[in-house]
């Protein structure tokens, strides 16, 4: 009896004691282990940003994509193809961006040749520099180009303005390479309403025009992005969709109140119809600025003085403008909100609905950039803090890429049916 009580002990003495070996023999996750560990994962994994404006600045610019330009310098941009080699970004949707003007013949017809000028200067890009990029128009050119080596290039297009009231204006864009139409921009269209417009109280959703818009989008085989729609839009939209509907650049409003981030209900019904939110760096959409009354005097003025600086239509006023707000940036600089507090954006979709639904869309220059995070050469770091929370290479690959090229999917398959 004593002789077995004895034995007891040792074996128990003997388990604590090589557990104890095991726990202080593990190497602890230092930041470089851990840095080292999220580099493998972030080249491995694709990634893919679904918004930024950067081709706004290709039409007739003296500035080239094509060269490397050194972060935070002085009219350098977000991205640059060298810096999204460095920043290991494998796709970028390139947004066709027109802001919103006149809801006239004369309107539409200038937002046209805008936009086909734009995406004309895409696809130059392209041309230019095929060895460092290609036009992506599936999931699969996607990962095709990751292997070899090439950066992705996607178009989409920011407002459905270009539109104009003729349905087959979106075929035309989508054989030219569109994927996506964000709806609407800053106010209200004729396809349905905006978050922001403030002009006209009354949210009505989404138009009559806007349905059949939305049916055309499923036909074609056209995402449709609720980024910017107000939320009447948002359930109209869901509700009309055959296919799952994306948020290109959004944010969520439980943790940062605002008419352009998605509320937890919105979040659930995007979820709900296999959709995806791809969480947006714009500062004030991921952490509600601090209080900056200076700042905010001279940004109220400026706003008064131009109105939306995206909507402005004349280029000599919208460069004046510009020269105008940077200087009120120098004087009276915004805090900027965190890579951590970007990343608590991610985290609270994933414990809302599960890691399927949610993404990543910077709105760089457009706006997007985090402390940590400015420009695509650091898109690391958002890997890097995942797995700082625990995050899985296999969660992190659908984070990064999987959950939105598995929508794109879905939206080809729902156009196949209808046109078959
Ligand atoms: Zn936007």
């Amino acid at each position: 009896m004593r002789s077995r009580r004895l034995r007891f002990r040792a074996v128990l003495i003997f388990l604590f004691a090589s557990a104890f070996v095991q726990f202080s023999c593990r190497p602890e996750l230092t930041e470089e282990s851990l840095a080292a560990r999220a580099r493998k994962i972030h080249d491995r994994v694709l990634t893919v940003d679904t918004h930024c404006d950067t081709a706004s600045r290709l039409p007739g610019a003296t500035w080239d994509i094509g060269v490397r330009h050194e972060p935070g310098e002085r009219g350098s941009g977000k991205i640059d193809l060298p810096r999204m080699a460095e920043g290991g970004l494998d796709a970028e949707f390139f947004a066709v961006f027109v802001g919103q003007g006149e809801r006239t013949e004369q309107g539409y017809t200038r937002a046209k040749e805008w936009a086909l000028k734009t995406l004309d200067a895409v696809r130059a890009m392209c041309d230019k520099y095929p060895n460092l990029v290609g036009l992506a128009l599936t999931p699969a050119d996607a990962y095709r180009l990751e292997k070899e080596g090439r950066r992705a290039a996607f178009i989409g297009m920011e407002n459905g303005y270009p539109v104009g009231k003729t349905l087959s204006n979106l075929e035309e864009y989508y054989k030219l390479g569109v994927r996506y139409v964000t709806l609407c921009h800053s106010r209200d269209n004729d396809i349905c309403d905006s978050s922001t417009d403030r002009q006209d109280p009354e949210d009505r959703g989404l138009s009559e025009f806007g349905r059949e818009v939305v049916a055309e989008c499923n036909r074609v085989g056209m995402i449709v992005d609720v980024s910017h729609a107000s939320d009447k839009s948002f359930y109209d939209i869901l509700k009309v969709s055959k296919a799952p509907i994306i948020a290109s650049h959004s944010s969520c409003r439980a943790l940062c109140e605002s008419p352009r981030n998605l509320s937890d209900d919105m979040i659930r019904a995007l979820a709900g119809n296999g959709g995806v939110i791809q969480i947006c760096f714009l500062s004030s959409y991921v952490r509600a600025p601090k209080p900056n009354p200076e700042r905010e005097k001279a940004l109220k003025e400026l706003q008064a003085k131009y109105g939306a600086r995206r909507d402005i239509q004349d280029e000599a006023v919208r460069k004046k403008a510009m020269e105008e707000y940077q200087a009120v940036n120098a004087q009276y600089p915004e805090e900027k909100a965190t890579v951590k507090e970007l990343v608590d954006h991610i985290e609270h979709v994933i414990k809302l609905v599960g890691v399927d639904y949610v993404g990543i869309g910077t709105d760089f220059d457009g706006g997007g950039g985090v402390e940590g995070c400015d420009d695509v050469s650091q898109m690391f770091r958002v890997t890097e803090e995942l797995v700082r929370r625990g995050r899985t290479e296999k969660e992190i690959a659908k984070i990064w890429g999987g959950n939105i090229m598995r929508v794109f999917g879905q939206v080809i398959a729902v156009s196949r049916n209808l046109k078959s």
